[in-house]
């Protein structure tokens, strides 16, 4: 039987304008180093539970890794629910608004589990807690912490305190990601070389909620790919805003540029695969493009984000590439590698934009013929340039515009996927297929999700004959003779 639950908070009553956080009584550094190592058996009656819920980007999963690995090292351990945790962590994103609604609503039921439950502490992080600042606490007096993107450390400052005010911590400490993460797969990592922008997009919020682009010591992050490469990682992703600036804010003698620091990274023993996110068009050099036909590890695949076909929209909104840019950069793929995939980020109904602009958006769409996108309804943000445009594009005409964007989007990658079938392709195995338990599902070097009849085991490479494909997936079965070595 469950042991009961311990009381670590002393109870204090709540003030109606002053939100108060639960005093820890175990939380001198001392006690929590005893935690940490104790068998869970032992653990068990006096371990702390958290939750996290991750909205958004992949740079808030990784976020929210960190959060977890420095949890688990002051002894918490994951509760499989909101109901069941001490700590109820959101790691929020502002990217778009139904991020916000969605998360208003996880919000309501943490309000409900904290009237039932006063001692548990309520926290949010991420960038929409980075966008409203302190206003969280007035708006969601239930929240005990809130902390940007950049904060995630202060976190455990916080636990470990005696103070009893909520609190939030909204600096920019530019990289302050040294913590542990608790990787959802242990063969597959991400690593930030960056944090920030110094892009200003017209309708993008990242820049006031990441701050200014800072760059990772090329040598750090060689150690820590290196680590977690002996660690069983064999697919690592690594993350930044514009991952073409990377390097170019670091002093000269410790200078790398991203081509030279993918040329490092695949030389890392144990890497089988480099996968990176975001390149930005307007840096996009010929030496990245080069070293996906020339590193073994560097996947076929590059996400180059699009947002308009038209240079006028583009303009406005600071995306400072043309349309004839863009697809110069296209072409330049295509002639170093013919067969790598191509997805991309494209935004419908910036405001001002015409049918003429959106036309000019499915000719290129159809054109490029891209392997797969995200396409997203344009949606004002707090503080950016474009929501104090003029001529902001109605609902449901940006509504009736993504439908016709989807279609060219979806049947192009369904054309474009045909050139898989009838060869056999490189799975990495990531677990039980989601539609067919008996079948198995795994990510080709071309980041298209394979589900497959064979034996591979979760995390093993392995070769499948691919016998159909859509838009978004391929289907086969793994190919006995050609098992990729372990
Ligand atoms: N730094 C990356 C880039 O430049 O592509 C990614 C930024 S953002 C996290 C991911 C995508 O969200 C963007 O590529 C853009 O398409 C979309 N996005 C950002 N702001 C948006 C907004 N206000 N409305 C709709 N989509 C937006
Ligand atoms: Fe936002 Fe533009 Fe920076 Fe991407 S490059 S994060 S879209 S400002």
């Amino acid at each position: 039987m469950r042991a009961e639950r311990p009381t670590f908070f002393r109870r204090r009553s709540q003030s109606v304008a002053v939100i108060e956080k639960r005093k820890l009584l175990v939380t001198s550094k001392q006690d929590l180093s005893k935690l940490r190592g104790t068998p869970p058996s032992y653990a068990w009656p006096t371990v702390r539970t958290y939750h996290v819920t991750t909205f958004g980007c992949q740079m808030n999963e990784h976020d929210s890794e960190r959060m977890k690995g420095m949890l688990e090292s002051l002894g918490y351990m994951e509760a499989e629910s909101q109901d069941q945790a001490d700590l109820i962590l959101f790691n929020t994103c502002s990217i778009r608004e139904n991020a916000d609604n969605r998360l208003t609503a996880y919000l309501g039921h943490a309000k409900r589990i904290k009237r039932e439950h006063p001692d548990r502490i309520v926290g949010v992080g991420g960038c929409w807690a980075q966008s409203i600042k302190e206003e969280v606490f007035a708006r969601f007096p239930f929240v005990d912490v809130a902390f940007g993107p950049g904060q995630v450390h202060k976190l455990a400052e916080f636990l470990t305190s005696d103070s009893i005010t909520a609190q939030g911590f909204f600096e920019f400490e530019g990289f302050t990601g040294r913590l542990p993460a608790k990787r959802a797969r242990e063969f597959q990592g991400w690593v930030q070389i960056s944090v920030g922008c110094n892009s200003v997009c017209a309708y993008c919020i990242v820049p006031s909620t990441r701050g200014r682009e800072v760059s990772r010591d090329p040598g750090e992050l060689v150690s820590e790919v290196r680590r977690i490469a002996d660690d069983g990682v064999r697919e690592v992703t690594l993350l930044g805003q514009n991952v073409n600036s990377y390097g170019r804010d670091l002093p000269g003698d410790e200078r790398a540029s991203f081509a030279e620091l993918l040329a490092r990274v695949d030389a890392i023993d144990g890497i089988d695969r480099i996968r990176y996110t975001s390149p930005h068009p307007k840096d996009m050099r010929e030496d990245v493009i080069r070293a996906h036909a020339e590193l073994p590890a560097l996947c076929e695949h590059i996400p180059l984000p699009l947002q308009s076909g038209s240079s006028a929209v583009l303009k406005r909104m600071r995306r400072t590439y043309t349309r004839e840019r863009y697809l110069d950069r296209v072409a330049m793929i295509r002639e170093h590698v013919p067969d790598c995939a191509l997805t991309t980020d494209v935004i419908v109904g910036f405001p001002g934009e015409s049918d003429a602009d959106f036309a000019q958006t499915l000719t290129l769409a159809e054109d490029v013929a891209y392997d797969g996108a995200f396409t997203f309804i344009y949606s004002p943000r707090r503080g950016t340039e474009a929501a104090t445009l003029p001529d902001q594009i109605p609902h449901e005409l940006k509504v009736e515009r993504l439908e016709r964007l989807v279609e060219v989007i979806q049947r192009r990658a369904r054309e474009r996927a045909q050139r898989f079938v009838g060869r056999t392709v490189e799975v990495l195995v990531e677990g039980p297929s989601r539609t067919d338990p008996s079948r198995l599902r795994g990510r080709s070097r071309h980041n298209k999700v394979v589900n497959f009849t064979g034996l591979g085991a979760v995390g093993e490479l392995v070769q499948v004959e691919v016998t159909r494909a859509t838009s978004q997936t391929l289907s086969g079965h793994e190919s006995i003779l050609s098992r990729a070595a372990v």
